[in-house]
């Protein structure tokens, strides 16, 4: 059997669970939107308008070839320095190709901790196995059937070589892998498949990191990674792409290359876009957890060459957006001046299965369901927001919940971990509300008239629901009900935080970028969330780590590919 995580207090701090990290543009913790500016009752249809009249994709910019001060010439370009990006250069520098990547920030952005593959070597030597054809249906269902089952099938079959190869790369840095496996996992009343695919390296958020440690690798093998170099459009013309045209500090460079690879990110940082593409997710964030250089550029840049893109959208939002009172989900600002309006960047303890209700005092969703679910219920409820509340053995609830992936919490209450460490963002930003009665706790909520008595009057039901074992109302297996009975309560208003989008430019198996008639434009690749074709309407976070593998491996695959080396 594999080994379990094992981490100490200080590796859970720096998972970020705390972290009330400076999102752009902090809103502060006070209520931040008038009663008039709510979203109303469903808190759509303010993004919807914003949709309909949205110029998102602009015009491709012009600019002439007296503005280049250099021009590089290269047989591959990787654009994004990201987990698609590195893992196509670590492929690129030890299959011996002629390759420049670049990135517009300063430096590779945060390794995200789960990098999910199939019958990897240290799964195999602990004997987990999976299920093929059932995980590839059950990413196909998960995506209602808007996907490439070919591009799905190659991250199955490829992913363990990319995942072997981390493992290597990663113990020369002296750090092991793991898989997160709870000791027994069960999705209770539901039939979610859940197979152990998240291969950790722990302390996952210390230095050196994944990213880290493939950038220094590759500096070490010889190339340097070209930060603050902006892709501004790409070189194309009769349906071929032959390089791009960057923004650096000494000015315009254009590289020529025979192959490109985008891997530029979503677009979650682009309220624009997020507005005209997303208004069911907008309508229920208010944290902004994604990454800020994530623009969306690389899928105008890719729609400009004469790319073709997703139809539908899918975001990925975790149910840990705390915010005060009374603050709605939602832009404040307009256009690209939109900003989410909590503050937190992400508070964990939302992810754990307690009684959730809306402003009305109402529940409205069975709560023990993939992050996502109860942040797409609560688009369609008043101001996209909902409530979690909880009593004095949080604690004890959460070690019987024994949520999977990153809310997983288990080993860190085993650890030592405090309610007051855990919750440190809401407590210190004064939004998480602590009474001695639940009328008190009530008021500080903000619930008043037939909202209090709502709220009162639910909690009162849950309690015989948890006393029944049964919930009657939306069928919350059992061992995912809690009392609330016992002094202190607590409470906390909720909206979504907001990572990344997973919608994207339309690629076939071989990660090649495809024309709305399905033509391969010839030179151009796209890996990871500038890419689509496997994800819709949502994130499978049951398939835990599946963003990051299928970004790394698609990456890698091209660089195997034009080294004649893939399958
Ligand atoms: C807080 C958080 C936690 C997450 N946790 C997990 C997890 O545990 N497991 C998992 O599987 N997924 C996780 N994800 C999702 C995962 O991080 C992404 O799906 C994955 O990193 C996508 O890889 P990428 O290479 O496409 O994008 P990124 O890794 O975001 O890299 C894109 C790069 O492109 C660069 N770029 C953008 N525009 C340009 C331009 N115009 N010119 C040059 N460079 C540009 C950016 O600066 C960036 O460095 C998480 C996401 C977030 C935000």
């Amino acid at each position: 059997m594999s080994k379990n995580l094992s981490l100490n207090r200080r590796d859970f701090l720096g998972l970020g669970a705390v972290a009330a990290m400076g999102a752009v543009g902090l809103a502060g913790c006070a209520p931040q939107t008038p009663a008039d500016q709510s979203l109303g009752e469903t808190g759509t249809a303010d993004n919807s308008d914003a949709a309909a009249t949205a110029d998102w994709l602009g015009a491709e910019p012009e600019i002439a070839e007296s503005d280049i001060v250099e021009t590089l010439d290269t047989d591959f370009l990787i654009i994004g320095a990201g987990t698609a990006g590195l893992a196509a250069a670590g492929a690129a520098a030890d299959l011996g190709l002629d390759f420049i990547v670049c990135d517009k920030a300063t430096q590779v952005p945060e390794t995200r901790e789960y990098l999910g593959g199939v019958d990897t070597a240290y799964a195999k030597a602990n004997n987990v196995t999976i299920d093929r054809p059932k995980l590839l249906n059950e990413l196909t269902r998960y995506a209602s059937g808007k996907c490439n089952q070919k591009l799905i099938k190659m991250w199955i079959d490829d992913s363990a070589e990319y995942v072997d190869w981390v493992t290597e790369v990663m113990a020369e840095a002296g750090k092991e892998v793991m898989l997160d496996m709870p000791p027994e996992h069960a999705t209770g009343g539901t039939d979610y498949y859940v197979p152990y695919v998240q291969h950790l390296w722990e302390p996952s958020y210390v230095p050196p990191t994944r990213n880290d440690v493939i950038a220094e690798r590759l500096a070490g093998q010889g190339h340097e990674i070209l930060f603050e170099h902006k892709m501004l459009k790409l070189l194309h013309g009769d349906g071929k792409v032959t390089g791009a045209i960057f923004e650096t500090k000494d000015g315009m460079k254009q590289v020529n290359a025979k192959n490109t690879l985008l891997a530029t990110g979503g677009y979650a940082a682009n309220p624009v876009m997020m507005s005209a593409l997303q208004p069911a997710a907008v309508a229920c964030c208010t944290a902004s957890s994604f990454n800020p250089t994530c623009t969306g550029d690389g899928i105008r840049a890719g729609l400009w060459a004469g790319a073709s893109k997703d139809i539908d959208a899918a975001p990925m939002i975790f149910d840990r957006g705390a915010v005060a009172p009374g603050v709605d989900a939602g832009y404040e600002g307009t256009d690209e001046d939109g900003v989410l309006r909590g503050n937190i960047f992400q508070e964990n303890i939302g992810s754990q299965p307690f009684m959730k209700v809306n402003r009305r005092g109402q529940r409205f969703a069975n709560e023990s369901t993939p992050y996502d679910f109860i942040c797409f219920a609560a688009t369609y409820q008043p101001g996209g927001v909902w409530c979690q509340v909880y009593d004095a053995n949080m604690m004890d609830d959460m070690v019987r919940f024994e949520t999977v992936g990153c809310s997983r919490v288990v080993p860190y209450i085993q650890a030592g971990m405090t309610f007051d460490e855990y919750t440190a963002a809401s407590q210190e930003s004064g939004i998480l509300m602590k009474a001695d009665t639940l009328e008190e706790l009530a008021d500080l909520l903000g619930f008043t008239g037939t909202d209090k008595d709502n709220f009162l009057a639910e909690v009162e039901r849950y309690n015989g629901f948890y006393d029944a074992q049964v919930d009657e109302d939306f069928g919350k297996e059992a061992y995912r009900l809690s009392a609330i009975r016992q002094a202190p309560f607590y409470g906390c208003w909720f909206g979504g935080t907001l990572l990344t989008t997973i919608d994207g430019l339309r690629i076939n198996e071989h990660c090649q970028v495809l024309d709305p008639e399905l033509n391969v434009i010839e030179g151009l690749y796209a890996a990871g969330d500038v890419s689509g074709s496997f994800f819709s309407g949502n994130y499978p976070e049951y398939i835990v780590g599946v963003a990051c593998g299928r970004s790394s491996v698609e990456g890698r695959h091209v660089a195997k590919l034009l080294a004649g080396a893939a399958e």
